[in-house]
């Protein structure tokens, strides 16, 4: 691959993990590159307000978690001591290093960082209103907007006052409010929601759908929803929060729902988790052809080009999966094609986890889809109450499982609950990408004792030929 830019110009508005990551690319690829956020240095949600600053949290968590469950291997930690002053100090530390160091790799490959907002003026210039409150024009011949996602809001009520927060304010650990409600169970309500009920709320989610983590296999949520439901004070599925009100101390909830047993309801403080919405406003789409689809994602091709031939669009403001990853691949891709390189962005699986304890990961096909579109698939499961390492982590809770094609044997997805099933999936991943057979993941040597020999004896079911289950293989 050539660095073969020919020096065009490129504006990518919006420096999440999809901007910076399109920026740095553009640069490496001999593009002269000009990225504009508010924030001091590039990092956007995921650095500042999402992945990062939340998975510092959910580290605590598992710590807390492992000193609380240590009683059995003879350890006795005592009543943890929690100084809300130094974690929060510590998390905001980890997301100043990340951040720094993107300003830093910013300002190696001479990328111009603009500290503001930018809006299109058409599709080649965007007026950027600096934080400092200067004005600037920035021609281009090429733009990427990346502006991302924000907290959607319960419609008619209210978010991010004093006691209804979004994730942003939820990270923030103003305080540990003694009872909280997480308004929706996907993965950032679970998440959050664990880290709150690990420092001493009593947490209640409750969720519109008849399961946590919707459209997530049920048997891989079973392990989840087993282990929640000793952290948190209560999991309400079926309920949809109606109305929030609130007044100076707490704040009052009406609830809708078959199993709703006291509709009405008080909590110190509420944390809404029901979704996100790309950042569309306010960007000057008008004055461009760039098109906006029904369900409010900016409308892309497969090389991420709008509608207005010189705009490209890339990460949570061009539809799901909203996670970083897959805004990163994007930006690349984008860079990669006004360098003028034949490429798209057509990955085969894109892996999805829920950093909980334990973990759920997915990749490629799950049960659940399979199910849905009528294909006949093999699954074959490994518990990890038959997993050595497991086992010396005093966590047999965790399960692995492949979705294979019965016929062809091609492994089409992957589905892992357990502690650290987040770097688990990887392999499921590389698996589906490169349309390994069970048979390649069965007779790769994985170490021992690892939880990635679950994966291995995953496959060896398939066969009916697993070392540490005996299940012979169904015709
Ligand atoms: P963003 O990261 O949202 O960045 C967009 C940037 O553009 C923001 O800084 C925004 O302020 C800026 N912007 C908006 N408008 C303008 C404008 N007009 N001019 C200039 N700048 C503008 N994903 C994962 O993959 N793994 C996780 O563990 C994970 N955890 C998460 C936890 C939480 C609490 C949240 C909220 C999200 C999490 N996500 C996670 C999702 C992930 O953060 C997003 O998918 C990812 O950040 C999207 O990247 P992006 O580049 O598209 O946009």
């Amino acid at each position: 691959m050539s660095n073969d830019g020919n020096g065009a110009r490129v504006v990518v508005v919006g420096a999440g993990p999809g901007g910076y990551a399109a920026a740095f690319m553009a640069a490496d690829l001999g593009l002269q590159v000009t990225l504009i956020d508010a924030d001091p240095n590039p990092g956007g949600t995921c650095l500042y307000r999402g992945c990062i600053p939340s998975k510092a949290l959910l580290h605590v968590v598992k710590l807390l978690h492992e000193t609380k469950h240590a009683g059995v291997m003879g350890l006795d930690f005592g009543q943890a001591k929690i100084d809300l002053d130094k974690l929060r100090d510590w998390k905001n530390g980890v997301v100043a290093q990340m951040t720094a160091g993107t300003g830093q790799l910013a300002k190696m490959r001479k990328v111009t960082y603009i500290q503001g907002r930018g809006r299109l003026l058409n599709g080649t210039t965007v007026a950027v209103t600096r934080l400092d409150g200067g004005q600037e024009t920035v021609s281009s011949d090429y733009i990427i907007l990346a502006t991302g996602s924000r907290s959607a809001a319960i419609p008619g009520q209210p978010l991010n006052t004093a006691r209804i927060m979004g994730s942003t304010a939820a990270l923030e650990l103003a305080d540990i409010p003694e009872r909280l409600l997480v308004v929706g169970g996907n993965y950032i309500g679970l998440e959050l929601g664990s880290v709150y009920a690990a420092l001493g709320s009593r947490v209640t989610v409750a969720e519109m759908m008849p399961q946590l983590a919707p459209g997530t296999d049920r048997d891989l949520v079973r392990i989840l929803a087993k282990r929640l439901g000793q952290d948190l004070e209560a999991i309400w599925l079926n309920t949809k929060v109606a109305a929030m009100q609130e007044q100076a101390d707490r704040v009052q909830v009406s609830l809708e729902g078959d199993q709703v047993e006291q509709p009405q309801q008080e909590f110190d403080k509420v944390l809404v988790a029901i979704g996100r919405v790309p950042n569309t406003e306010d960007l000057g789409l008008e004055n461009t052809k760039v098109e906006i689809g029904p369900d409010r994602f900016i409308k892309v091709d497969q090389q991420l080009r709008t509608a207005e031939p010189t705009v490209f669009a890339i990460g949570d403001l061009v539809g799901q999966p909203l996670l970083a990853h897959k805004a990163t691949h994007e930006g690349r891709t984008a860079a990669e094609v006004i360098a003028g390189h034949k490429v798209a962005f057509e990955p085969q699986a894109i892996p999805a986890v829920i950093y909980t304890d334990p973990e759920i990961a997915s990749v490629g096909l799950t049960e659940t889809e399979a199910k849905a579109q009528g294909r006949r698939v093999a699954v074959a499961r490994f518990s990890w109450a038959a997993s050595g390492r497991a086992t010396t982590h005093g966590r047999n809770d965790g399960l692995t499982k492949l979705i294979i094609d019965p016929d062809s044997e091609r492994v089409l997805g992957m589905g892992i609950a357990g502690p650290g099933a987040g770097e688990l999936i990887a392999e499921g991943t590389l698996a589906v990408e490169m349309a390994a057979l069970a048979k390649d993941v069965a007779l790769t040597i994985h170490p021992h004792p690892t939880l990635s020999e679950t994966v291995m004896e995953a496959a060896d079911v398939f066969f009916g030929q697993s070392t540490h289950v005996f299940r012979p293989k169904r015709g």
